[in-house]
């Protein structure tokens, strides 16, 4: 792969499993130095892991563990990676999970819960970058942006999801938080968009693709017929991390296999 993001630091959340690792490992190829954030001890063998195979493949890159809806863990993760590495590039703000519940039987620690990591995680780490890429401004030898942030939201930003209330008010949220960044800040060459996936193969939704049953019934939902991969939103990474992408901000961009074309009209409606 070119080395289009040679010299660059990124700080990937959420970057030991999923989204976060085939990211991780795609903006490792591009030549960024990765920091594969994770939250609690217990995910530190698994965000290892990544780093090992980052650096087995040549590239760079640091384990870090910070529970992204804590403040002062936030905070203080931006403070040693500049501290380390001299300055932040790129934040990919991906750290999400899921409590699912009827709406009517969903308890405020659900809803909190989900809030607090996928809402709340994103603007403390999204701030934290915006406050570094103000501090160093556009040095060309690294981008032509003084910073990117990409946060990864979902198709559910616009689609509404029966028993997940919590989740889609989450990323129908980041659509506007993206939003009022790219127009707050664009002024100062910092770029800010979003990745909406659909159906990815990844341990928050393995129940919908485990069994035959279960992927078939998912393949209704997307015309491309098969379920997406890490690596795909990986390269979506690369591009809207990159100078390639330099005039895109503001942007929502679905990568979906087609399921925001509502499938279910293909044959009626
Ligand atoms: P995943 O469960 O593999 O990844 C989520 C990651 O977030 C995990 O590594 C987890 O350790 C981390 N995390 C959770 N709480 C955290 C916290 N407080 N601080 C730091 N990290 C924390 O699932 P995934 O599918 O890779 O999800 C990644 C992102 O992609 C999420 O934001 C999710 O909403 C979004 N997404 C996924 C899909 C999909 O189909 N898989 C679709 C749309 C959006």
């Amino acid at each position: 792969m070119e080395k289009k993001l040679i010299n660059q630091v990124a700080i990937v959340t959420g970057g030991s499993s999923g989204i976060g690792e085939g990211i991780s490992k795609s903006l490792a190829l591009a030549g960024a130095t990765v920091i594969v954030n994770h939250p609690v001890a217990t995910t530190k063998d698994a965000a290892e892991a990544v780093v090992a195979s980052i650096v087995a493949t040549g590239g760079k890159s640091i384990s870090y563990q910070c529970d992204v809806s804590k403040e002062d863990q936030v905070i203080k993760m931006f403070a040693d990676v500049v501290a380390q590495f001299g300055t932040v590039d790129i934040l990919i703000n991906n750290a999400g999970l899921q409590r699912d519940a009827k709406f009517h039987e969903m308890t405020l620690a659900q809803w909190q819960l989900v809030i607090d990591v996928n809402l709340t995680g994103q603007f403390l780490c999204a701030r934290e970058a915006i406050k570094e890429f103000l501090r160093r401004g556009v040095d060309e030898t690294r981008s032509q942006a003084a910073g990117k942030i990409i946060h990864v939201s979902s198709v559910h930003e616009i689609i509404p999801w029966a028993g997940h209330a919590n989740y889609a008010s989450s990323k129908g949220a980041i659509r506007m938080l993206m939003q009022t960044l790219a127009q707050e800040y664009g002024r100062n060459k910092i770029r800010v968009n979003s990745i909406c996936p659909g159906a990815i193969q990844t341990p928050i939704n393995t129940n919908a693709w485990n069994t035959p049953e279960a992927y078939n019934s998912l393949m209704t939902l997307i015309p491309y017929n098969r379920i997406g991969q890490p690596k795909d939103i990986g390269n979506l990474a690369v591009f809207l991390s990159s100078d390639d992408s330099d005039y895109i901000t503001g942007a929502s961009i679905f990568i979906d296999g087609g399921m925001t074309t509502f499938e279910s009209f293909s044959t009626g409606g």
